[in-house]
């Protein structure tokens, strides 16, 4: 299971209601901040994740609105020392912008408390925790090295009780063996296969996360079935020309690459104040029907079903 806290849902600008982007995607004891908009830490305070272990941050791209933050947050953990180190993953074009952010205005020459990784990612798997990795995979917005990510949890074959009870396998570390895929020999010298107290291979959660993104061509497939789509919605139709100009979605088109992806569930969220919230989920929802517009502090659970 995947938890994703959004802590700003805004496009280019906040709003009243909205802060600039930035969300957390959590797992187990990981958590991944992505995108870190200006006031990014005073929303991390509200929403009350706190800071702790909230040292990787992926970035989707260069642009102002998803970056900026970075410096407030690190004048923060450079006074509070509260990380061991700073992991900043993204791809070249935003790293540099980044570096010139956090060294050339936060830092001048000066060091930090905790060292600062920098992580240029391109496409393919860059995070691997025990039962999950965290995949990069580049998207068409303005500007180079634009990327989506893709959260995803092994699939395993479930372990059943009933079986297991059935060929009479004792609770202990026969049952253990199983469960990781070996075989057990029984203290009555009695052999049991993995498969025979196995279920059914069962995929882990997907989720999927898009930033700014004007093209969804290629996305389909990298979205097939995802439990949930993140996806930026900045645009309504009405604007359609404004939105390819500026290599931005339309409600509507984030809703056609879930349909034709097959997700379970989709989160619209880089809202623009020139629309209301419910024209946004009306124009998608006529094309795809379980979809949410994200507000600030909106937290969800993404399951496999
Ligand atoms: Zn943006
Ligand atoms: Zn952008």
């Amino acid at each position: 299971m995947f938890e994703i806290v959004f802590l700003g849902t805004s496009a280019s600008a906040p709003s009243a209601k909205r802060n600039l982007p930035a969300q957390v995607v959590m797992h187990d004891e990981y958590r991944f901040l992505i995108d870190c908009g200006e006031g990014t830490q005073r929303q991390i305070l509200q929403s009350g994740i706190g800071f702790k272990r909230l040292n990787r941050i992926l970035i989707t791209h260069s642009h102002l609105d998803h970056i900026l933050g970075l410096a407030g947050l690190l004048s923060t953990y450079m006074r509070w020392e509260t990380i061991d180190e700073l992991e900043i993953f993204a791809g070249k074009a935003a790293l540099e912008r980044i570096s010139d952010l956090l060294y050339g205005v936060v830092l001048r020459g000066t060091t930090a408390p905790m060292p600062i990784r920098m992580r240029p990612i391109s496409s393919g798997v860059f995070f691997e925790g025990e039962d999950f990795s965290v995949t990069a995979f580049p998207v068409q917005h303005r500007g180079p090295d634009c990327l989506g990510f893709i959260f995803q949890e092994k699939g395993r074959r479930p372990f059943l009780p009933e079986k297991a009870e059935a060929l009479g396998i004792p609770s202990g570390p026969w049952r253990r063996d199983l469960v990781e895929g070996r075989a057990a020999s029984l203290p009555n010298g009695q052999r049991i296969d993995p498969a025979e107290v196995l279920g059914e291979f069962r995929p882990g959660t997907r989720l999927v996360h898009i930033g700014d993104v004007g093209e969804t061509d290629g996305l389909v497939e990298i979205c097939r079935d995802a439990d949930t789509l993140v996806i930026e919605s900045t645009y309504l139709e009405e604007e359609a020309e404004m939105a390819r100009h500026f290599a931005h979605m339309t409600a509507a088109r984030a809703a056609a690459l879930a349909r034709q992806a097959g997700v379970k569930r989709l989160i619209l969220t880089h809202i623009s104040r020139r629309y209301r919230e419910k024209e946004v989920l009306a124009e998608a929802q006529a094309v795809f029907q379980n979809v949410t517009v994200a507000r600030d502090f909106d937290t969800f659970q993404v399951k496999h079903e």
